[in-house]
């Protein structure tokens, strides 16, 4: 038995610190157990630094329509590191202001890294903490290919570590990562070339996304090489080559980025002493309720393995906390329908099922697909012609929405308030009867036919 707290957490990244900080609001006693950066994955190898990294590469694209748009622009040379600097900058006053609201809800910070002795017992840096709660909030990191010279590369977390621009880089995947940072790359000037498995990225999407975005990436000057299954890497005096299964090389490069999926971050939490079951890479398991096989002891966010995306976990550690000590009996999060943007240049916006999938589960008579493909009006005047292609997967004679897709500039913006209305069961009807917004890329979403 060691300090006795209402609520352990361990890991304080976007789940971790939703889940005390919400515990805290209802009066208990909670703990957050941190090894690293405060705010985890997303405010410091992820989301937020990402995110300045791809304003930064449209800002780019910007600049080579502002010719175009009449303005006398100088050929403008990019400063990587100043970039970074002012990014990093950022971060850091992050990591201060998520400590400040931890103390602000007098949520204790422990920094060390922590392993169970038991169900209801954690140890870190010295210390022994109990709780009837335990919170598994400790998230993921990239995976590496089990291939020679994998250490060669880079993950998305050197990403960010990176002092200058590569100016030939290799991204390995076809995942959200991939397409991200390969678009990111290229925008930012590098020789960029894009090897995948499939024939084209974004896999689990909607095909017409994977199509899109195929033809985005390339437009956006990356190569892309498909059907590329990696074999080994290896470093030449003209830099790093990545050999490919089927004899195919790609490079040389300064720089290959592995972007194939992470795994959890759960082996050194001794699950087994606390009874934890774990599935496949090293995933906690858990029930509907976020609840491991372990009594006590629940797992939030990524290390669960499902639906890896911040706005998730935060939503999963809240819900467990307003049931745990909000008096909430039976709140929990639905996974289904959950809204998510890949930063592709353009965005790429995507919720509920795919057209495939909604066939497959409701049989090929009951789905109706509308689609709409332009480009749009920003581009008219330039010569650049990426175009916008959206979806809307329609279910039954009353045409509800159960799927809604879309490629193309603004796409991050206009899925927030589409999922709302997916979420409340809007038919194609009420998308037809709402007035458009003219004009917009938007409006097509409630003018197809
Ligand atoms: P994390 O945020 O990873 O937090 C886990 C914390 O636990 C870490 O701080 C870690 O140091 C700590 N920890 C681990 N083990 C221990 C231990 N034993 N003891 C103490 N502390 C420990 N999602 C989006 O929604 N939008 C995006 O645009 C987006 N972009 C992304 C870009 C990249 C490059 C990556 C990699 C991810 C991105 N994600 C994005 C996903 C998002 O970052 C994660 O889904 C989110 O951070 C998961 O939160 P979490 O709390 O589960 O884990
Ligand atoms: P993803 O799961 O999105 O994609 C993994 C990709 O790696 C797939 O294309 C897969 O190919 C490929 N792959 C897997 N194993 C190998 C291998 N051995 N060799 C070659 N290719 C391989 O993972 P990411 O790493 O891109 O991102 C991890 C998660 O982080 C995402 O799933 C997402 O949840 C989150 N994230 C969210 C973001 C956002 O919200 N904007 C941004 C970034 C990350 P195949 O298709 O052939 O299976």
């Amino acid at each position: 038995m060691g300090e006795q707290f209402d609520l352990v957490v361990i890991g304080g990244g976007s789940g971790g610190l939703a889940a005390a900080q919400r515990a805290a609001e209802y009066g208990a006693r909670a703990l957050v157990i941190e090894s690293g950066r405060l705010g985890g994955t997303c405010v410091n190898v992820g989301c937020v630094p990402k995110k300045i990294m791809w304003n930064g590469a449209e800002l780019g694209g910007a600049l080579a329509d502002a010719r175009e748009y009449g303005f006398a622009a100088a050929e403008a040379a990019h400063d990587f590191g100043a970039l970074k600097a002012r990014r990093d900058a950022y971060i850091t006053r992050l990591n201060d202001i998520y400590a400040a609201n931890l103390a602000r809800r007098s949520v204790e910070l422990l920094r060390g890294r922590a392993s169970f002795v038991d169900p209801r017992t954690v140890s870190a840096a010295g210390r022994t903490l109990s709780a009837p709660h335990v919170i598994i909030a400790t998230g993921g990191r990239p995976l590496l290919p089990r291939i020679p010279g994998a250490e060669l590369g880079i993950t998305s977390d050197g990403f960010f570590e990176l002092a200058a621009l590569p100016p030939r880089v290799v991204v390995v995947g076809g995942g959200y990562i991939a397409v991200e940072l390969s678009g990111i790359f290229a925008g930012l000037g590098a020789e960029t070339s894009l090897v995948l498995r499939a024939a084209t990225p974004l896999r689990g999407f909607d095909p017409m996304i994977g199509e899109t975005s195929a033809a985005m990436l390339r437009a956006a000057g990356v190569t892309l090489l498909t059907g590329g299954v990696p074999a080994a890497l290896v470093r030449g005096s003209a830099g790093l080559t990545l050999e490919l299964t089927d004899g195919r090389s790609v490079g040389p490069a300064d720089c290959v980025l592995w972007a194939i999926g992470r795994q959890a971050e759960s082996g050194d939490l001794a699950p087994e002493r606390a009874g934890v079951r774990l599935g496949t890479d090293g995933f906690v398991t858990t029930d509907m309720y976020q609840a491991t096989s372990a009594a006590g002891v629940y797992a939030v966010g990524d290390v669960t393995g499902r639906a890896q995306l911040t706005p998730v976990a935060i939503a999963a550690g809240r819900r467990l906390a307003d049931r745990l000590f909000g008096g909430q009996a039976g709140r929990h999060l639905d996974y289904d329908q959950i809204p998510t943007v890949i930063f592709g240049r353009p965005p790429i916006g995507t919720v509920g099922l795919t057209e495939p999938a909604a066939r497959a589960r409701y049989g090929h008579d009951a789905v109706k697909a509308f689609r709409s493909g332009f480009v749009p009006l920003y581009h008219a005047v330039t010569e650049a012609k990426p175009r916008t292609e959206m979806k809307l997967v329609t279910l039954g004679p009353e045409q509800r929405i159960v799927g809604l897709h879309v490629v193309g500039a603004g796409a991050d913006e206009m899925l927030q308030g589409f999922a709302v209305a997916v979420r409340m069961g809007a038919t194609k009807k009420d998308f037809d009867e709402t007035l458009a917004i003219h004009p917009t890329s938007a409006e097509d979403f409630v003018t197809m036919r």
